[in-house]
């Protein structure tokens, strides 16, 4: 029996993995750990349903309430974020990390100690700390493997191929909802308007990322950590349809696409899976109903968050850190509204300005620490920076 933990169950990614699990043959997986947030209803629900050993909420006022929803289920209880990191500490050969933002970063380090495979959504972690994370997982004989759609699309064309012979990765885009809405109208977008994603059900917080293209940015950055190739190698490319996830340029110029529909479910069951290929519910595809597939250049002056994203490839070390930590602040205002859509770009960027004065952005990332620094000097420069903004 495969031993499994989800952190960040109770999110879209957590949901899409309990849903897999819940379909397998009774006695393929036993579940170890179950972590949400705040919507501890939830999570003490699928604690039942998947009979975990522990459920574990990020915050301690929570918890309350997580102990009376699992009163007399014999399933433990905890919370806080060493809670998490202990929770990740348990025997599991298989975590899925789904913990939203940079507050996945620790306990999927952990995870990766056990030596078994972390299944990594959180995209963040190999942003803010690519190089530590890969050292990590060699250090203890543990495997990444890439859960973003168009990651695990590239890990998918890359099976049984030398890196080496790797030309370029192109990663698609579905260009959001403001895919072809002027600048002026961007700059008013509301955010119910930014989270109505026209193909992909997500979290609020990503979806918001999409619309913006800071999720593309994260996922360039992304790339390059993950497959070490160069900045130069990787490009985005605007795909309406979100079918073709990624391309993989090899150097006989031959293009290996993988196609499929936009439903995390294949990503995730083939993470949880390999390296065999198990069976997954997702829809097939008709490519004569679909008929046309379309490709355009993505607009940088429109979608700023990619110029920014070869900026920080380009820097390396905390550059990552500090790009994540900013964008993070800075998406947080726009839920709140206290700034406009454009203003997280103009944000970001002056918060990298900023720290690289303060820390020198391309300074190697020695350790966790540098990376909980950076991210906190990011996000009071955001902060500074909107306050300027809106004064
Ligand atoms: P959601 O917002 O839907 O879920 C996030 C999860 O993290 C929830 O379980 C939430 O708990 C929990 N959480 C929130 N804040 C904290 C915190 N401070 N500490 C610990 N746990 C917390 O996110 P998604 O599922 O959309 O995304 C998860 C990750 O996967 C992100 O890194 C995202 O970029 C990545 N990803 C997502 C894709 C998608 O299709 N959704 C596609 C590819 C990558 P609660 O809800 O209970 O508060």
């Amino acid at each position: 029996m495969k031993r499994v933990s989800i952190f960040g169950a109770t999110g879209s990614i957590g949901e899409n993995t309990v849903d897999l699990l819940g379909r397998a043959a009774p006695g393929t997986y036993e579940v170890v750990a179950l972590t949400g947030g705040r919507n501890v209803k939830r999570l003490a629900e699928q604690a039942v349903a998947l009979r975990a050993e522990i459920a574990v909420t990020a915050f301690e006022d929570a918890l309350p309430e997580l102990r009376a929803a699992l009163a007399g289920t014999g399933i433990e209880t905890a919370a806080g974020t060493q809670a998490l990191c202990d929770a990740a500490d348990r025997p599991a050969d298989w975590t899925m990390s789904a913990i939203v933002g940079a507050a996945g970063l620790y306990p999927g380090f952990a995870a990766l100690r056990q030596g078994g495979t972390l299944a990594l959504a959180n995209k963040e972690s190999l942003v803010c700390a690519g190089p530590l994370l890969l050292a990590e997982a060699e250090a203890h004989g543990a495997r990444i493997l890439p859960v973003d759609s168009e990651h695990s699309a590239v890990f998918q064309a890359l099976a049984g191929e030398d890196i080496a012979a790797v030309e370029r990765i192109i990663i698609t885009a579905s260009g959001g909802p403001f895919r072809d809405w002027p600048l002026e109208a961007i700059a008013k977008a509301t955010l119910a308007e930014a989270v109505a994603h026209p193909n992909w059900s997500m979290g609020q917080r990503i979806s918001i990322d999409s619309a913006s293209m800071f999720n593309k940015a994260l996922e360039l950055i992304e790339t390059k950590e993950f497959f070490g190739v160069s900045p130069d190698q990787i490009e985005a490319v605007v795909h309406p349809e979100s079918l073709v996830h990624a391309l993989v340029g090899f150097r006989d110029g031959a293009l290996m696409a993988h196609i499929g529909p936009p439903d995390m479910r294949h990503a995730i069951g083939y993470a949880l899976t390999w390296p065999e290929r198990g069976e997954v519910p997702v829809a097939r595809l008709d490519l004569a109903a679909i008929g046309q597939l379309n490709f355009t250049a993505p607009d940088e002056v429109r979608f700023p968050a990619l110029r920014l994203a070869r900026e920080v490839m380009a820097t390396g070390g905390r550059a990552g850190a500090v790009f994540n930590g900013a964008k993070e602040a800075a998406l947080d205002l726009f839920i709140g509204g206290r700034i406009g859509f454009l203003d997280m770009a103009r944000i970001v960027e002056r918060a990298l300005e900023v720290c690289d004065g303060e820390i020198g952005l391309g300074k190697p990332l020695e350790s966790l620490d540098c990376v909980t620094e950076a991210d906190h000097m990011a996000r009071k420069a955001a902060h500074d920076a909107a306050a300027v903004l809106t004064a």
